[in-house]
């Protein structure tokens, strides 16, 4: 009797060290999936790749694993805080006089008219003092003129008489 009971404690012993050992396996398991999911969100802003995500990382291990690889490699919040500060740091150079071409990024000045580099334009002088004037205004602010409606300025008659070829000019060739 004495050997089977000590193999019985030992088979049990054993069974119970594999079931711990699953449990922890299991466990592990489990706090990646949460750990995928909680990582997806602070770095994936569409919900349906975050829903992709923590789907991959349920395939044990091996998906949380690929998921670091493919991962966005920086979170959201520092995307969003960068923004920002760039966004700060124009608006400081703009308020410094510090102005850049549209177009090319060309440092302009505020009262440029055209870009010097892609000569682009960038603003149109008013049409009654003739100061830049930026194309979101609806009236010159130096000269009260209204911009692109009314336009005080005398009607250019520009009368071209288009008399290029006259018919008197007509030389029959004579052969
Ligand atoms: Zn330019
Ligand atoms: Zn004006």
């Amino acid at each position: 009797m004495l050997p089977y009971a000590i193999f019985g404690i030992h088979n049990s012993a054993i069974n119970l060290a594999v079931e711990l050992v699953i449990l922890f396996l299991v466990v592990i398991w489990l706090a990646m999936v949460y750990w995928t999911y909680a990582d997806a969100r602070r770095r994936i802003a569409d919900p349906l790749l975050i829903g992709c995500a923590t789907a991959a990382s349920l395939f044990p291990y091996v998906g949380t694993i690929v998921y670091m690889i493919v991962r966005p490699p920086e979170y959201l919040d520092d995307v969003r805080e960068r923004e920002l500060e760039m966004q700060g740091a124009e608006a400081r150079l703009a308020e410094l006089g510090y102005h850049l071409c549209p177009h090319c990024d060309y440092e302009v000045e505020k009262d440029f008219l055209r870009c010097p580099n892609c000569m682009r334009k960038l603003k149109d002088p008013c049409h009654s003092c003739g100061r830049p004037l930026d194309p979101a205004w609806k009236v010159c602010p130096f000269c009260e003129a209204e911009i692109g409606t009314a336009a005080p300025s005398p009607r250019r008659q520009r009368r071209r008489r288009e008399t290029t070829s006259e018919p008197a000019a007509e030389q029959p060739s004579t052969t």
